[in-house]
């Protein structure tokens, strides 16, 4: 049992690995809170307290922490082993779920994060054309590997400058930005680039957001990139199933060549997800050309957290109703007051510290730092915790109760 502290969980965490932690949004200064258990919509934490949480693991648990639907699924799959190195009846199962729910999916390959997904669509993708290059948005996050991390530039269009070391500046040279909510700046850049396989985007900017798109920017970005035989891929990790059944694409109307899921789609256990066309997908080894290959791709235990996950949303379809109106209620509860604005879409929402809601990654800058500093801190010590960068989406999750909403309603007044 541990009786160890965060801060000196985080003392020798920091000796053995790099910052401190599994992944960078984590290191939070001076040292991040340690969590012992979380269930429904609260974290305990190893110093003896309970935090409301609104990151929600960035996305995966719309159903909160440990519901008990997908606890008794993952408990009694257990029993039968949890990594086989053959298929198991759940692929078809699930697979035959998720194409259903999504018209861009014809058909699906599972991966074990969303990043695979993202990098496998793009392979898929320049497979598919035989062309080179890619087009993001700004600001838009696929995951950590080399062909996305890509640095927003200022101006118009920027041909890619790499966000890490280590990564290729002749690869991301591959790598062409748009600003979101920019369908003139889109149109321009294909037409100037004749070796555009695929433009990739999230629907909605979760990893800056919630940012939405302004009314038929989905519609003309479908337009566009069919104009121009470029695919067009939604990375729906977020979006998937968070902003209802299908996600963006049957929210928007607008149908991909490619989706690429993650998150809410394993119930809170690792997995990814790429599909689409059928005559795109039939490229994908082993029944075509373009490699790709996971040991722990289609794991059992996560594909049950997931199928129980799906049919617990389809089985009470008024959730989404019920989170859209506890966000409404939220933003309305704060008015007009404060030095910000409240964007929400659904079950995504945050206070941006900007008096308008942003239209993109340039806006986004914009916002107050500072500002957004002093407020996390102080919403923390309140007992809410938001993600701790202020990029990221807030996320509210099916076991937020009202009185859980009158405690938030109250902090962002108070701490904004
Ligand atoms: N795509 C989007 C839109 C995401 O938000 C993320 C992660 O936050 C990813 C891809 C990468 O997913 P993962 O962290 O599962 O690799």
């Amino acid at each position: 049992m541990n009786k160890k502290s965060s801060s000196e969980l985080f003392g020798l965490a920091k000796t053995l690995m790099p910052g401190g932690v599994s992944s960078p949004v984590r290191a939070i200064k001076p040292y991040p809170f340690y969590t012992a258990r979380a269930e429904g919509s609260r974290l305990t934490v190893v110093d003896g307290y309970q935090l409301i949480d609104c990151c929600m693991a960035y996305g995966p648990l719309i159903l909160g922490h440990a519901h008990p639907l997908v606890k008794n699924a993952i408990a009694a799959r257990l029993g039968d082993g949890w990594l086989y190195g053959t298929p198991s009846p759940l692929e078809p199962e699930f697979a035959g779920m998720i194409t259903a729910d999504h018209p861009g999916m014809e058909m699906v390959r599972f991966v074990s994060s969303g990043s695979e997904a993202t990098m496998a669509a793009i392979r898929l993708a320049r497979g598919f054309t035989g062309k080179k290059d890619i087009v993001k948005i700004e600001g838009g996050f696929h995951g950590a590997h080399d062909g996305v991390l890509v640095k927003a530039g200022s101006g118009a269009t920027t041909m890619g400058v790499p966000d890490s070391a280590g990564v290729l500046a002749d690869l991301v040279a591959h790598t062409l930005q748009v600003p979101f909510n920019d369908p003139g700046m889109l149109e321009s850049v294909l037409s100037a680039h004749d070796d555009v396989a695929a433009f990739i985007l999230e629907p909605v900017l979760g990893n800056i957001g919630p940012v939405l798109p302004e009314d038929h920017y989905l519609r003309e970005v479908r337009e566009i990139t069919k104009a121009h035989d470029v695919l067009l891929i939604f990375d729906e990790v977020i979006t998937g199933y968070r902003v209802g059944i299908g996600g963006a694409q049957v929210k928007y109307g607008v149908r991909p060549d490619l989706t690429t899921l993650g998150k809410i789609i394993g119930g809170g256990l690792p997995i990814g997800a790429f599909g689409g066309r059928r005559e795109i997908m039939e490229l994908v080894a082993p029944q075509g050309p373009v490699y790709q290959a996971g040991t722990f791709s289609g794991n059992p235990l996560s594909l049950t957290g997931g199928i129980a996950t799906l049919r617990y949303l389809h089985s009470h379809p008024s959730l989404y109703d019920s989170l859209d109106q506890k966000t409404r209620a939220l933003g309305e509860s704060l008015g007009e007051g404060g030095n910000g604005s409240f964007v929400r879409l659904g079950s995504m929402f945050k206070y941006f510290f900007r008096s308008e809601p942003p239209q993109n990654y340039r806006e986004v800058k914009e916002c107050d730092p500072a500002a957004f500093g002093t407020f996390w801190k102080r919403m923390l010590d309140d007992g809410i915790f938001l993600p701790p960068s202020q990029f990221e989406t807030n996320f509210l999750s099916a076991a937020h109760s009202d009185q859980d909403l009158a405690t938030l309603a109250r902090a962002y007044t108070q701490c904004r």
